[in-house]
């Protein structure tokens, strides 16, 4: 039997699906390094509409007599590169929400995945995010949503924001969040590569470039990172096109620098009519910006006939963070 969201009973429950969107990240502006090894960052993520789905199901008892299984499948075009061992962010998810709630933690997690891998758009992040929520949900724990937000920032920098959606400015190493209002829908064209850039390597080009540019030590003379006031100002008035004009990324420079055929797509989506391009967080998905949906759909048109690209998704934002879509009881 199926029932619908929030309504439905956890005792009982055998499976919950919660979908979770991509981001990209308006403006990226990465300080120092500090001494924990991240990135001080001030970063406006926006969530977009592309999703992955994760559905938890209860691990039938044959499968599930070591305490803590995690079992993961993975659908998509992309899935033969999301691994299924214990090194996914959705199974650290669930076994990092099993230790704090003190449950058994066994469980089946499918993910359906549409966002693009190591694409610079949080896709294991967003799969957590999913993770945490439809656990939570499955093993019927009620976790305060401070403490699902706690430990969506244990298991990575982008995850509360995940969990969030929307748009919001991510200050300390992104996990700081506060709202950002954006005054209308924002069209976006997303440039899918081939292959997807590690994000620690785009942060070390990033730190790598600065010192060779910046001449001796130029990691001690990166400025502290600040939301951009224009793109705010942009993103509440609903401009598209000022928008399009303050869209920045700090990691843009390392994106190129490792994966030079990126220039070739930026500049594609640029003589195609898009109202600003930008590579969305590591990369290497390159992210444009469109008046409108029609417009939209002739950027990723062209950008597909361009032949820099292997394809080009069209999405909305702003749109919300994790959200349970379904839970089906147990027969
Ligand atoms: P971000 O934008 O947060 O830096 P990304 O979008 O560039 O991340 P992901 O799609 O999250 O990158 O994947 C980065 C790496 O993480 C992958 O190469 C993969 O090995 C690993 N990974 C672990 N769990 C997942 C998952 N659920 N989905 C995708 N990749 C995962």
């Amino acid at each position: 039997m199926s029932a619908d969201r929030a309504t439905a009973p956890a005792p009982g429950t055998a499976s919950v699906t919660v979908r979770a969107p991509a981001k990209v990240n308006v403006q990226l502006a990465v300080g120092g390094r500090r001494a924990d090894g991240f990135h001080a960052l001030a970063t406006v993520f926006h969530a977009v509409s592309l999703y992955d789905e994760v559905t938890a199901s209860t691990l039938p008892a044959s499968a599930s007599g070591e305490q803590g299984t995690v079992r993961i499948t993975v659908s998509g075009a992309d899935a033969a590169q999301v691994p299924t061992d214990g090194d996914n962010l959705a199974a650290r998810a669930a076994t990092l929400l099993a230790r704090r709630a003190g449950v058994p933690g066994a469980v089946h997690l499918h993910i359906a995945k549409d966002i693009p891998v190591a694409g610079g758009m949080a896709g294991g992040s967003a799969d957590a995010a999913a993770a945490l929520l439809a656990c939570d949900r499955l093993w019927g724990l009620d976790t305060p949503r401070a403490t699902l937000l706690e430990l969506a920032a244990e298991l990575g920098s982008d995850v509360p924001f995940s969990l969030v959606g929307g748009t919001a400015l991510g200050t300390g190493r992104g996990e700081r969040l506060t709202p950002v209002e954006v005054g209308g829908t924002l069209h976006w064209v997303f440039a899918v590569a081939d292959g997807g850039l590690s994000t620690p390597a785009v942060y070390a080009e990033c730190d790598r470039l600065r010192r060779t540019d910046g001449g001796g030590d130029g990691e001690a003379d990166v400025p502290a990172p600040e939301a951009a006031p224009e793109l705010l100002a942009a993103l509440r008035a609903g401009d598209a096109k000022a928008v399009g004009a303050a869209l920045a990324n700090d990691l843009q420079p390392a994106a190129l620098s490792l994966r030079p055929a990126l220039a070739a797509t930026l500049r594609a989506g640029r003589e195609a009519g898009a109202l600003g391009a930008l590579v969305s967080g590591s990369g290497p998905t390159c992210a444009f910006l469109a008046e409108d949906a029609e417009a939209a759909g002739r950027l990723a048109t062209a950008l597909e006939a361009s032949g820099t690209c292997r394809a080009a998704r069209t999405a909305t934002g702003e749109v919300p963070g994790a959200v349970l879509l379904a839970a089906a009881d147990s027969p």
